[in-house]
């Protein structure tokens, strides 16, 4: 494909630092493209260093206190719009870069592109009516809340899909007044430089958003930074709690974290079949179970269980039919996993689990080329299994049996993670008892894996901290600041 956005090797060719390509010192970043296993041609793309990094802050310091804090919030919400303008009109640029490295197929990112932009849209509605607070002086004194950007801040965000984190972070950041580094993961950053490169076509000014390469080590000194007040972070909780730490011991700078799960379904007998198939199947097998709110644990009542796990069954063998079909290609559905260390790491789950018992589906190794996982499904596994416990991160599903309502909710809460959750049934009010009562940041009721801006996204317990989107997400952009004024005149 030739980009019409990108002339110069058909590729972001650096990081993008106060709205210009400049060539990172570190080391260069390789792609695999996980279709084949064959090193992806695109031109070098350098990592930042410590004095890159170093760069981008100042770079980011004084576009905070420049002309970008001078902006009205209707001026702010105006380059957000146009920035979502931009990316409708280089969607299948987007799309391209997006699926090269990562493997994700292109059919997939392309549905994604129209939610990134429509996340820019709605803050831009947000730009110039987050207002603070008055309260009268009753006591003698006026009080003022205002709602102050807090300054420099960086998103760290996970691969599977790039461009919409990087949406959830910098918009409510750029909506109020803040500047931002973002930096992709390494498996997969040209999506996201692609989008610095429209924020400078857009006409937002120099330093207000960067994008830098690196791996971990990239990732830790923008965490431990002592210039940047903010972190938003989505990715593992291991990861996460590395930079809670990196946090603590620099700046304490604030944190949000969107982090891993092992999201529970729960099916009961009265539940539509035809549409609950399809979202217990879409909620595992979508981005081949590379999504964070994979609802990786079903729970199914047992007056049902042996005809829904046979037309799951039947489901799973026909996605795994698709394997092979090349990711650029508009008809290919099911991807390979990002690499060979998410491979491994999978398939050892796999193998570990039928240690104990064999798969009810999938669980074969792929023979052609590629990093390619059938869906696979263990039936009834030990409480105590790894697969079961532990979020595989690919298309890996355990389900269990139950038979009362009160046993359904005891399954789906006993877990360390609290990410999302859904629950399939024709009756409304056992949807919201058992929607109340399961410990998550999302519930679907007769669907899966669902986000939208106007609602707020994020995990309990191990799953995170914080909340992304919605006008939660505001908050955690922004410092309140009370102004008290004396009232004289009553005095
Ligand atoms: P990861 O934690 O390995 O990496 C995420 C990012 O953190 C990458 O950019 C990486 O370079 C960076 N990083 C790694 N070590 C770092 C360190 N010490 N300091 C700072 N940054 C560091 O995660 P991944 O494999 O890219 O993504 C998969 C994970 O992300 C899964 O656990 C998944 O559930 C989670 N995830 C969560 C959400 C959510 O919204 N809750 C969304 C998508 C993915």
């Amino acid at each position: 494909m030739v980009s019409k956005l990108f002339t110069v090797d058909d590729c972001p060719s650096g990081l993008f630092l106060n709205n210009e390509w400049i060539p990172g010192e570190g080391e260069p970043l390789r792609f695999t493209n996980s279709a084949d296993g064959e090193l992806v041609d695109i031109p070098p793309l350098h990592t930042a260093t410590a004095s890159d990094i170093d760069k981008a802050v100042s770079y980011a310091q004084a576009a905070f206190t420049g002309e970008w804090s001078t902006f009205s919030g209707e001026k702010r919400g105006l380059l957000l719009h146009k920035l979502a303008d931009l990316i409708i009109e280089h969607a299948e640029e987007l799309a391209y870069f997006e699926s090269r490295c990562s493997g994700i197929p292109i059919s997939f990112v392309r549905r994604g592109i129209p939610s990134m932009a429509s996340v820019f849209r709605y803050y831009a509605g947000w730009a110039d009516k987050y207002k603070g607070d008055y309260f009268p002086p009753t006591d003698g004194f006026y009080k003022i809340v205002e709602h102050e950007p807090i300054g420099v801040c960086a998103g760290i965000t996970a691969w599977n899909a790039s461009l919409l984190f990087l949406a959830w972070k910098s918009a409510p950041a750029l909506a109020t007044g803040n500047t931002i580094i973002i930096k992709p993961s390494e498996k997969s950053p040209l999506g996201t430089l692609a989008v610095g490169y429209l924020v400078s076509k857009a006409g937002f000014p120099p330093g207000v958003l960067q994008v830098v390469i690196g791996e971990g080590l990239t990732g830790h000194l923008l965490s431990s930074h002592m210039k940047i007040n903010k972190v938003s972070f989505t990715g593992s909780t291991t990861t996460g709690r590395k930079i809670q730490d990196a946090a603590t011991k620099s700046n304490l700078k604030r944190v949000t974290l969107e982090l891993g799960g092992k999201s529970p379904a729960v099916v009961f007998d009265d539940a539509d079949m035809q549409k609950t198939l399809f979202w217990c199947s879409f909620g595992i097998t979508g981005n081949t179970g590379q999504v964070c709110a994979a609802t990786s644990r079903l729970f199914v009542q047992e007056t049902i269980a042996e005809q829904f796990v046979n037309s799951l069954k039947e489901s799973f063998q026909a996605i795994a039919e698709g394997m092979g079909g090349d990711p650029l290609n508009p008809a290919t559905t099911y991807g390979p996993v990002i690499d060979k260390l998410q491979y491994d790491r999978v398939s050892e789950f796999i193998q570990t689990a039928k240690h104990d018992l064999a798969p009810a589906v999938g669980g074969e190794v792929y023979r052609g080329k590629g990093y390619y996982i059938p869906p696979t499904i263990f039936l009834n596994p030990p409480e105590d299994a790894k697969v079961y416990r532990e979020e595989v991160f690919g298309p890996v599903l355990c389900i269990k049996t139950f038979k009362t309502e009160a046993e359904a909710i005891q399954l789906a809460n006993d877990t360390d993670y609290g990410l999302a959750g859904s629950v399939y049934t024709q009756d409304l009010k056992r949807a919201l008892r058992v929607s109340r009562a399961i410990r998550g940041g999302t519930i679907g009721v007769n669907c899966a894996s669902v986000v939208g801006p106007q609602v707020p996204m994020g995990g309990f317990k191990l799953s995170g901290v914080g909340r992304e989107m919605g006008e939660y997400a505001l908050r955690h952009y922004t410092e309140p600041k009370s102004i008290w004024i004396s009232n004289y005149s009553a005095a």
